[in-house]
C-alpha cells in the first residue's frame, strides 16, 4: 500500500462508483465491475549470479474479458503488491472501453528493485515469470505489454519463452517488442505522443495558447521523457522535471535535449547543470505555479496533503491512477481540469492495440499510419467525453467513466450470464 495508506483498488473502484451514480447504473453491474475475474500469485525462483538462490513474488490479473481478451503490462518494482496491479487491471478495462477498442483489462507485476539485479538475473525471472503465468496469457487470452520497470527488451524475452513453450513462433502474446521481432513503429513513444494530442485538444478547445505555457513533470523514464520532449518541441517551458532519486529546475526553463543526453549518460537528473538550474523535490515540484502538470511516475502522487497547494490549469495525467479521489474535489473546486489517464496516457494501449493487429495480419504499417489511425481514435475518445462533461456538468474523469461502463454494461447485457 502507498504511503499514504490509500488501497490502490479500493480508490480505483471509487470512480466507478461516481460514474455509476451519475447514470443510476444497475447496482448488479457495479457489483460485477468491483471484482476482478482472476488473479494468480506466483513465487519466482532465481538463481542469483553470486550462486544463491532469491524468490520473488508475481501477479497477473484479469479484471475483465467482457469486450475481448484482456490487455495490460507488466511492471517490475520493489512496491507492487497484488491490490495494486487489480488496479492497474481495473483501469485498463476501462481505457480500452473508452477507446473502443476490442480488448478488456488485466495487468502484471513482480515485486522487484531492478536496480539490483544484473541483466542476466533480469532475463531469468521474466523467463521464469513468464512460464509460471503461461495458461493466463496468450494471443486470445490476455496480451502483455512494458509498464513501470520493463522494456522492449522484457517483451523479446516474454515472447521467446512463451514461443519456445508452445513450438512455434508467436509474436501477438505481446505487445511493446523491439521491431526486428514482431514490434510496431511508434510504439514506443505512443503513450507521450498520445498525450500531446490529446492535451492540444483541449488547450484549442479552452482558447490556450500552447507556446506561452509552462509545465513541470514528475518521471522521466518511457512516458515523462517523450511527453517532455513534445512539449519542448511545441515551445511549453519545461520549470521542472523530477525522478524517484532527485530532480532539476530552472525558472528560465530546462533545455530538454540537453537533459536527455544528460539522463543517457548519466543514468539521473541530479548534478545536471543548465541555465539558473537547481535541484528540488516532488513538493517542490507539485508547489510550483505553473499551467500544466505532468504526473508520468507512479500513483496517488497529487493527494490530500498537496492538492491545496496546486497551482495550474491543467493535470495531465501520464501515470495510471495519480490523483486520488480526495484531490480530485479540491482540484474541480479550484477549476483546475485532470485530463484522466484513461484518456490521457491510453495512446499506449492504442498503438499496442495496432501492433497485435500487424501480427496476426503479417503486414506491418509506417509511422504516418500509426500515428494518423492513434490521433483519429484519441480525437473522438476526447471529443466524446468533452462533450458529455459540458452536458452533464461533470469532470472530464467522470464523463470518461460514464462512456466506458456504459459500454461495458452493454456488452454484459447482450452476453447474459453463463451458465
Ligand atoms: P518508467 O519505469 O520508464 O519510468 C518511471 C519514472 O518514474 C522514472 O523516471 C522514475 O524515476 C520515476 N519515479 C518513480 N517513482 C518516483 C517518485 N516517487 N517520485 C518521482 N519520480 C518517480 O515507467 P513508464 O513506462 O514511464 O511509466 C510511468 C507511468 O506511466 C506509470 O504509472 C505507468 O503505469 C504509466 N503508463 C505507462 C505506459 C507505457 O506505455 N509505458 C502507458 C500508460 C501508462
Amino acid at each position: 500500500m502507498s504511503s499514504l495508506d490509500i488501497n490502490p483498488f479500493e480508490s480505483a473502484k471509487k470512480k466507478l462508483i461516481i460514474a455509476a451514480k451519475e447514470i443510476n447504473l444497475d447496482p448488479n453491474t457495479v457489483n460485477f465491475l468491483s471484482r476482478v475475474e482472476k488473479s494468480l500469485i506466483v513465487s519466482i525462483p532465481i538463481k542469483m549470479d553470486n550462486g544463491s538462490i532469491e524468490i520473488f513474488q508475481g501477479y497477473r490479473v484479469h479484471h475483465s474479458t467482457i469486450r475481448g481478451p484482456a490487455k495490460g503490462g507488466i511492471r517490475y518494482s520493489p512496491e507492487v503488491t497484488l491490490d495494486e496491479i487489480k488496479a492497474l487491471a481495473f483501469l485498463m478495462t476501462f481505457k480500452t472501453s473508452l477507446l473502443e477498442l476490442p480488448l478488456g483489462g488485466s495487468k502484471g507485476g513482480v515485486c522487484v528493485d531492478i536496480k539490483r539485479l544484473s541483466n542476466a538475473e533480469l532475463e531469468r525471472l521474466t523467463r521464469r515469470y513468464t512460464a509460471e503465468i503461461i495458461n493466463m496469457i496468450g494471443p486470445d487470452i490476455d496480451i502483455p505489454a512494458p509498464d513501470m520497470g520493463t522494456d522492449a527488451q522484457t517483451m523479446a524475452w516474454l515472447m521467446d519463452t512463451y514461443s519456445m513453450q508452445k513450438g512455434r513462433t508467436i509474436p501477438e502474446v505481446v505487445t511493446g517488442k523491439p521491431i526486428e521481432i514482431g514490434g510496431s513503429v511508434g510504439r514506443s513513444g505512443a503513450t507521450g505522443t498520445g498525450m500531446f494530442y490529446v492535451l492540444k485538444a483541449l488547450c484549442d478547445k479552452m482558447n490556450y495558447n500552447l507556446g506561452s505555457m509552462t509545465a513541470v513533470i514528475q518521471g522521466f523514464g518511457k512516458v515523462g521523457s517523450v511527453i517532455a520532449k513534445k512539449l519542448y518541441d511545441n515551445g511549453i517551458k519545461i520549470l521542472g522535471v523530477m525522478e524517484s532519486d532527485g530532480g532539476v529546475f530552472s525558472p528560465k526553463g530546462l533545455n530538454i535535449d540537453s537533459l536527455l543526453d544528460w539522463k543517457n549518460q548519466n543514468n539521473r537528473l541530479g548534478d545536471f547543470q543548465g541555465n539558473s538550474t537547481r535541484e528540488i523535490t516532488n513538493e517542490d515540484l507539485f508547489s510550483t505555479p505553473c499551467d500544466i502538470i505532468v504526473p508520468a511516475a507512479i500513483e496517488n502522487q497529487i493527494n490530500s496533503s498537496n492538492a491545496a497547494d496546486i497551482e495550474c490549469k491543467i493535470i495531465l495525467e501520464g501515470a495510471n491512477s495519480p490523483t486520488t479521489s480526495k484531490a480530485d474535489r479540491f482540484l474541480e473546486e479550484k477549476d483546475i481540469i485532470a485530463i484522466p489517464d484513461i484518456l490521457a496516457n491510453s495512446g499506449g494501449v492504442c498503438v499496442s492495440y495496432f501492433e497485435y493487429v500487424q501480427d496476426i495480419n503479417a503486414y506491418f504499417w509506417d509511422l504516418e499510419r500509426i500515428n494518423n489511425e492513434m490521433r483519429h481514435i484519441l480525437l473522438k475518445a476526447f471529443g466524446e467525453v468533452y462533450n458529455l462533461s459540458k452536458e452533464r456538468d461533470v469532470s472530464l474523469r467522470t464523463a470518461a467513466y460514464v462512456i466506458a461502463v456504459s459500454r461495458l454494461a452493454k456488452a454484459l447485457e447482450l452476453r447474459g450470464l453463463f451458465p
